[in-house]
């Protein structure tokens, strides 16, 4: 993966001797926003963690285009010194996590108003399971936090569920959670949270700490 191109201003000098090869970044991209729809989250959270490199996996192609098109707008209207610390890539998270990031390279994942696939044959569509909780597990460095926010509250408890029944995770107490800046701007800067506030809806937030592993 060069993502030289998505993060130039992290990017360090082309190699002399191999002037092709991707350029590899000053640091690695450790906040990923699955399923980040048009990209609110990120543009954000990008000038408040402006250190961190945060990356959104959208699976639309035509929404990917769109944030990656607004992210290289704001960059060049704050003359190059804002949200070069954000990307979005076209992505299926569901099937490639692990191709993008190595073990324990990240510090936050997000997953913000999934899609919630209401009927029982469709649950395996969820974008937080078992298995995938292993992924995220895998991808997320120990202290890591996994945010979870939905406006439907079957989809909230089925995410509960599954994160709480998963060895590598802990369920943050909400009253803790809630001194987390990221929980505020989670609640108001997507744009599904948006809508859900002109709905006078409810929103359901989670947050659950990637543990150690055992030591055998
Ligand atoms: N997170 C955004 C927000 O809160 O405004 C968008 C929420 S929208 C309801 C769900 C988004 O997840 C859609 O943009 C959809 O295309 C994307 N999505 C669904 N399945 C995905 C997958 N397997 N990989 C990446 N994105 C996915």
């Amino acid at each position: 993966m060069d993502w030289s191109e998505y993060y130039p201003a992290f990017a360090s000098e082309a190699s002399e001797t191999q002037p092709d090869s991707p350029r590899q970044l000053t640091k690695n991209v450790e906040i990923v926003d699955i399923g980040c729809g048009f990209g609110g989250l990120l543009m954000a959270l990008a000038p408040i963690l402006p250190d961190s490199l945060m990356l959104g996996l959208e699976i639309r192609t035509h929404v990917t285009q769109f944030v990656q098109e607004k992210i290289w707008a704001l960059r060049e209207q704050n003359g190059g010194q804002k949200y070069q610390n954000a990307a979005c890539i076209r992505a299926n998270s569901m099937k490639f996590l692990p191709n993008f990031f190595k073990k324990e390279q990240l510090s936050k994942i997000f997953i913000c108003f999934p899609d919630p696939h209401f009927k029982a044959r469709k649950h395996k569509a969820r974008i937080v399971s078992t298995t995938l909780n292993s992924e995220y597990a895998f991808v997320l460095r120990p202290g890591g936090i996994v945010y979870t926010i939905t406006d439907v509250e079957a989809l909230h408890q089925w995410m509960v569920e599954h994160f709480n029944s998963h060895p590598s995770f802990e369920r943050i107490p909400d009253d803790e959670a809630e001194q987390d800046p990221c929980v505020d701007v989670m609640r108001r800067e997507t744009e599904e949270g948006k809508k859900v506030e002109r709905n006078k809806g409810l929103k359901f937030v989670a947050l659950f700490r990637r543990l150690e592993d055992p030591s055998w």
